[in-house]
């Protein structure tokens, strides 16, 4: 088999259900319109992939919509057009000649060569990669960085659908932080487990004055409290706290993942293949993290279904996973043109169709044919 087209195009009419969303990072303005780039990729057989991918956060990635989208046409598709979309790891050789950084528009190409692959002999996803060994996994739901009040009902909210683990986006002052975890503590009651993330907000003794202050609200984990590339402040912050220090913008390959693991900065690294230029290249952290016995969990993909069920086919191969993931995110959006994939009580589990699994309005999209 071999690949004959290689397309992308931007889809805008996803819609948020949580307006005012912000991160620490940036000029804090809210996060009201995602950008979702679907690509597909036709071989000589008759046969096809979809994926997807976004430029994410401009102030995360740098990278415009237009620029994504000319990456996958005119940089990457060219690359791989005639290749065997089985022979994986030669595809993201070629891929990274033809660009070295442009790890989220070739996550949108591997997530589809997962689903053409499934397609191809009839299993889903999570079999390329290693098969079930989580059946069902935890969900974390996200949480913008809003006002204590207003996180609290929020977080409430979501809680009574059944999620029993939260991640809350903090950094902003030190007592407006410690009033976040206290109010929702004091909303969501004891059983749920919370991570903060600071998005680098804090100098490490910040961190360390924050968190401790935190300490009678029972927090299970810190993302990112530091700027990315502090490791020696992550090291100094995680020696002088209680819950568990988790690496996200830091690493975004498995050599990033080696040196935060060998500088002690962290217990847990975050697992996202947008930025880690999807599924195959991120079980490569994955090993990296199995190896060094440091904890992973899969981190968030904002998006819609078919990016959550790449998500979720990831988590379920992952022998070392005790932590929830972040897969729901999915459910802040309307108007998904993908469907097939729910969240039940909290947990989710991977789709068992060919391929990613989940159903795809192509015409919606304007991918038909
Ligand atoms: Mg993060």
């Amino acid at each position: 088999m071999k690949i004959t087209r290689v397309r992308a195009v931007a889809y805008h009419k996803l819609q948020t259900t949580t307006p005012g969303w912000k991160i620490s990072l940036g000029a804090r303005r809210p996060h009201d319109t995602t950008s979702v780039i679907f690509v597909r990729v036709d071989t000589d057989e008759g046969l096809c992939g979809i994926g997807v991918s976004s430029p994410g956060l401009m102030v995360v990635s740098g990278e415009t919509e237009a620029y994504h989208l000319d990456l996958i046409k005119n940089v990457l598709a060219p690359a791989i057009v005639g290749a065997d979309p089985f022979e994986i790891e030669s595809i993201h050789l070629s891929l990274d000649a033809a660009a070295a950084k442009a790890e989220r528009a070739k996550a949108g190409i591997d997530l589809a060569l997962y689903d053409l692959m499934g397609k191809a002999l009839k299993v889903p996803a999570n079999k390329l990669i290693g098969g079930v060994v989580n059946g069902s996994v935890r969900v974390t739901r996200l949480m913008g960085l809003y006002e204590p009040k207003e996180m609290a009902e929020r977080t409430k909210a979501i809680v009574q659908q059944g999620y029993s683990a939260l991640k809350l986006k903090v950094g902003t002052t030190l007592e407006e932080d410690v009033e976040r975890v206290q109010r929702v503590r004091e909303a969501v009651g004891p059983g749920v487990i919370i991570t903060i993330d600071f998005n680098q907000a804090c100098t490490p003794k910040e961190a360390i004055e924050r968190i401790n202050k935190m300490e009678p609200f029972h927090l299970t984990l810190v993302e990112q409290p530091v700027r990315k590339e502090d490791f020696k402040g992550m090291a100094l912050v995680r020696r002088h706290v209680g819950p568990l220090i988790m690496a996200d913008e830091c690493v975004n390959t498995p050599a990033e993942a080696l040196r935060v693991i060998e500088s002690g900065a962290a217990d847990v690294i975050s697992l996202k293949f947008p930025k880690m230029g999807g599924l195959f290249k991120c079980r490569k952290v994955a090993a990296v993290c199995e190896a060094a016995d440091i904890q992973y969990l899969v981190g968030t993909a904002p998006g819609n279904r078919l990016s959550g069920a790449a998500n979720i086919h990831l988590a379920a191969s992952l022998k070392g996973l005790t932590l929830p993931c972040e897969l729901g995110e999915f459910e802040r959006y309307l108007n998904d043109p993908c469907s097939g994939l729910e969240i039940e009580n909290g947990y989710l589990k991977p789709p068992e169709k060919p391929g990613l699994g989940v159903e795809i309005d192509l015409a919606e999209i304007g991918l038909a044919d």
